[in-house]
């Protein structure tokens, strides 16, 4: 690619949380960043974010786990902000519930968004990576890989994405391709507001009893991965490949 060219960034779920803020992040790193959420409608207030502060941003509304909207969101991406040569997997859901109440669809569901949906970007953008002979793939695990009461679904999704990363990292380094993978911990988004509200518990209460339990003493920042996404995505990180990085206050949350 040419040294002036503007890379292209695709971040899925971008529409809030972890998501809004790698791509405000990356935007800032000087990329362009095509956010890609459930909704065209929802990805607004993220790529005005960028814009207002001097980026440039494109929506597109694709369904991670629906291969033709996936096909379609990556073609539209390159047309109008380039190939994407960087991708954060990061659209996700819950679907918690403990094994003997969890349903067919929990199961499905939950693996659909998270694994399925992580094939269906990433394949999709590594043929623009190759052929930049450049390319920066992140998936979003989570400290729930290492099991969690109630997230069967989701600690299974999220253990599978950190073989999926390496698996990558194995077949696409020839190509300047690498791929890793971010564990957060405890992050203050509405994902957690949800899991709160499931267990009863006021967000404010439920984000001090975390706290407690982590050695940093606080819970994390959507910022917080952020920051880790920015050094994944960075040239001069081209010799991490294959790595799950945990990001949650300490060893384990
Ligand atoms: P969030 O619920 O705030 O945001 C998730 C976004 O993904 C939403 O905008 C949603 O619309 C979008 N999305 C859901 N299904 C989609 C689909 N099929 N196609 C496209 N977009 C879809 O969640 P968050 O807390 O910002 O989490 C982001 C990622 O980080 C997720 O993969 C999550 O599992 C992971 N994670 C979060 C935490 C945490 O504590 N918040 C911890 C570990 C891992």
């Amino acid at each position: 690619m040419s040294d002036h060219a503007q890379r292209v960034a695709i971040v899925t779920g971008a529409a809030r949380g972890i998501g809004a803020a790698v791509a405000r992040r990356l935007a800032a790193d000087g990329l362009a960043v095509a956010v890609i959420d459930l909704k065209e409608g929802d990805c607004g207030a993220t790529v005005d974010a960028i814009t207002a502060a001097g980026g440039r941003a494109f929506a597109a509304g694709a369904d991670v786990s629906d291969s033709a909207e996936v096909a379609a969101a990556v073609d539209a991406v390159a047309a109008e902000l380039g190939p994407p040569v960087v991708l954060v997997n990061n659209a996700g859901v819950l679907r918690d519930n403990l094994l003997f109440k969890m349903t067919d669809d929990d199961w499905d569901t939950v693996l659909g968004v998270h694994l399925r949906g992580s094939f269906l970007m990433s394949r999709a953008a590594q043929k623009h990576m190759v052929a930049q002979k450049f390319g920066r793939i992140i998936n979003l695990s989570s400290s729930s890989a290492l099991g969690n009461r109630g997230q069967a679904n989701y600690s299974a999704a999220k253990a599978g994405l950190q073989g999926f990363t390496k698996t990558l990292a194995i077949e696409l380094g020839q190509f300047g391709v690498t791929a890793n993978a971010i564990a957060p911990g405890f992050i203050v988004t509405d994902m957690t507001a949800a899991t709160a509200a499931r267990v009863g518990m006021k967000f404010e209460d439920f984000q001090q009893a975390a706290a407690t339990r982590i050695p940093v003493r606080r819970v994390g920042r959507p910022d917080d991965i952020a920051h880790v996404a920015s050094f994944l995505a960075s040239e001069g990180a081209g010799f991490v490949s294959g790595q799950v990085v945990y990001v949650a206050g300490g060893p384990l949350c």
